[in-house]
Order: structure tokens, then sequence, then C-alpha cells
């Protein structure tokens, strides 16, 4: 456990896949973390961190980012269209884009202020009801219209069902980021990192690993 534990862990995992050193992303998942815990890997000096919510991130880091002003901030959780203004404002990449209305939005307000986070489309490779993401077969027409509208597009998302082996679903989005040239695959987390890296991860999005169990909201 730890942000130590597992910059080894990543490093043994790109090393093992044949992939160069640094080649994989940790985001640190920052959500629903008491604050001296987030305080701690910032001070120990993780990079890139990981929010769900809108809200409690416009909350809690303003205040961080004066004081770690190189930290880059990550939207992983779903955006409701009345928050894409706040997380364009808020956020460097954006994890869940997935549907059509959402990525007017983003581009019509990326016109108006200038600021283009890096956008990944968020796939639903489970096709669970509760998730959010774009259906599979609708990956395609989604990440065209993306296209087409001007957004920085680097890559697709994906959280795997929670009872499932993560293998076919890393699979599935590295097939549907490939076929579309997507670099960027945001996938792996605490439980499954080291897989998904093996399958071509560049983003891994660790929240308990690195922080310890979260409280639940
Ligand atoms: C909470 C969350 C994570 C981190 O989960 P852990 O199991 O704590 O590593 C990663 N991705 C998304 C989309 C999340 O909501």
């Amino acid at each position: 456990m730890g942000l130590d534990d597992i910059r080894h862990r990543i490093a043994a995992a790109e090393a093992a896949a044949g992939r160069p050193a640094g080649s994989v992303t940790l985001i640190a998942v920052s959500k629903l973390q008491p604050p001296e815990r987030v305080e701690s890997v910032l001070e120990a000096g993780a990079k890139v961190f990981g929010e769900n919510y809108v809200q409690e991130a416009q909350g809690k880091w303003p205040a961080w980012r004066e004081r770690w002003p190189d930290v880059a901030l990550h939207l992983i959780g779903p955006l409701q269209s009345n928050k894409a203004r706040a997380a364009i404002e808020l956020f460097d990449a954006i994890h869940s884009l997935d549907r059509l209305s959402l990525a007017e939005r983003l581009a019509r307000i990326s016109d108006d202020t200038g600021r283009r986070p890096e956008v990944f489309v968020q796939v639903n490779t489970g096709a669970e009801p509760q998730k959010a993401g774009v259906l599979p077969d609708e990956a395609d027409a989604l990440i065209a219209v993306a296209r087409r509208l001007g957004l920085n597009l680097v890559g697709c998302m994906a959280i795997p069902p929670d009872d499932a082996d993560p293998l076919p679903h890393f699979r599935a989005l590295a097939a549907i980021a490939k076929r579309n040239d997507l670099p960027g695959l945001s996938m792996g987390m605490s439980a499954d990192f080291e897989t998904a890296i093996a399958e071509g991860a560049t983003h891994v999005r660790v929240g308990s690993a690195i922080f310890g169990a979260r409280t639940t909201r």
C-alpha cells in the first residue's frame, strides 16, 4: 500500500510488458479521502490526481493547486451537463465523455473559454444499465463526432463490471481505441492495474491502494 509501492508495481508491470519506463501515467484517485491523506501524497510528489465529483473537487482543489501548482487534475466520474462548464474550468482531463449532447456542450464551452482539456470517451464495455459510458457499438460514432467538434480527444476509458474478469473488458476497450487511432487507454484500478498495463493502459486510476479505504457516500 502507498504511493511508493504503487509506483514500483507500475514500473515492474511496464517492464514485464516490454513497455518503456514512464509510459503509464498514475492517476491518484483522491475522491472521498480525508484531506491529510491527500496532502501527504501531494508532499510525496504525486503529480496527477483523479476526482469523481465536480462539486467535491471544486471545494478541495483550488487551495491545493496554489500550493502544488504543477499538479494535473482529471475528472474520472460521470459528468452532468450542468456541471460541464465547471469541469472544463477545473480539470485538465475529462475521462467521461459518453454522449453526443455532452460532446456538443464541451465543444461550445471550449470555444468560449479557450480551455481544451484532454478528453477520453468512456465506454460501457459490460453494457451495464446503471453504469455511465457509451455502448461499445456506439463508440466509433461518438468518437467521430467528438473529433469533428474539435475536442482534444486522446483516448478511451472503461470501468469493467465489479464481479467480472476485467481482461476481456480491457481488450475490448483497447480494440476500440486502436481502430479509432486513439493513443490513450484509461483502464485499471487498485485491484487490476497490472493486468491493465499488460493490455496497454496508458493511464491507471488507483485510489484505495494508495490512500487506504475511503469513506462511502
Ligand atoms: C473510485 C474510482 C477509481 C479508484 O478505485 P480504487 O479501487 O480505489 O482504486 C478508479 N476509477 C474510477 C472511475 C473510480 O470511480
